[in-house]
């Protein structure tokens, strides 16, 4: 049974860049160490027993230093770079059209996620062998959650019952291809992982234990953070 994973890495990674003035490189392009930031999560993948095949989603006009990034790390498992889309989920559906058809599990990670703890992988494709359709990392939010309209609180969430999701997300193939084409996710500009459209159509996504180290670089502080942790 093969799994692959998708790697995206086409974000634009604005805040980054506004924190480190004059750096117009995109997020996974970033420094962390002496490489790319994209080198880490991607030899991390490639690293893992669990996975087969690679398929990189990179920027448009970075494909080819993701490549070449690709090879630095000696990621052998690199079958295919494509170009990103606009939102997230049009590169995870660029990323899976890749995927052949005989793939039974897909496995989409952030690359701005780049410390990837080698036993996450595993928990989630055991959830999948006990019949999910879909499983994810998540920790429990420890700070007291409130919607907020207009900077009035419109309401206090429970937080016995919220969890702050990460990626990597695990998915049977099908479910997960159905989802990104279903007509309705085309329109979903908000929708920020592949959780959420699986649920949306119904698919049963379980929760397995994630971890810290997970954390998702948006600002040059997390990037440090990050860098202590390699
Ligand atoms: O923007 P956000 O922080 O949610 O991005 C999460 C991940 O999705 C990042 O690894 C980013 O590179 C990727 N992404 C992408 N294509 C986009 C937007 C985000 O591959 N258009």
């Amino acid at each position: 049974m093969s799994v692959w994973a998708v790697l995206v890495a086409a974000g634009r990674g604005e805040r980054l860049r506004n924190d480190r003035l004059g750096n117009d490189r995109p997020k996974a392009f970033v420094r962390l160490g002496d490489l790319p930031l994209l080198a880490e999560p991607l030899r991390r993948l490639d690293d893992s027993e669990w996975i087969d095949s690679i398929v990189v989603v990179a920027p448009p006009e970075w494909e080819e230093p993701a490549i070449l990034c690709a090879e630095e790390v000696g990621a052998s498992k690199v079958a295919a770079c494509v170009t990103g889309g606009e939102t997230r989920v049009d590169s995870v559906r660029t990323g899976v059209r890749e995927v052949p058809e005989e793939a039974a599990l897909i496995v989409v990670h952030d690359a701005a996620r780049p410390v990837l703890p080698p036993e996450v992988v595993p928990r989630l494709l055991e959830a999948l062998a006990e019949g999910f359709d879909g499983a994810v990392p998540g920790v429990p939010v420890t700070d007291t959650v409130k919607r907020v309209r207009d900077g009035v609180v419109a309401e206090t969430l429970p937080r016995d019952e919220l969890w702050a999701v990460q990626t990597p997300q695990a998915f049977l193939a099908p479910v997960l291809r159905a989802a990104l084409d279903a007509r309705d996710t085309l329109s979903q500009a908000s929708v920020t992982d592949c959780a959420s459209l699986v649920e949306a159509r119904g698919g049963r996504v379980k929760v397995v234990e994630g971890d810290e180290r997970l954390l998702k670089v948006t600002t040059a502080r997390d990037l440090e953070r990050v860098a202590a942790w390699l």
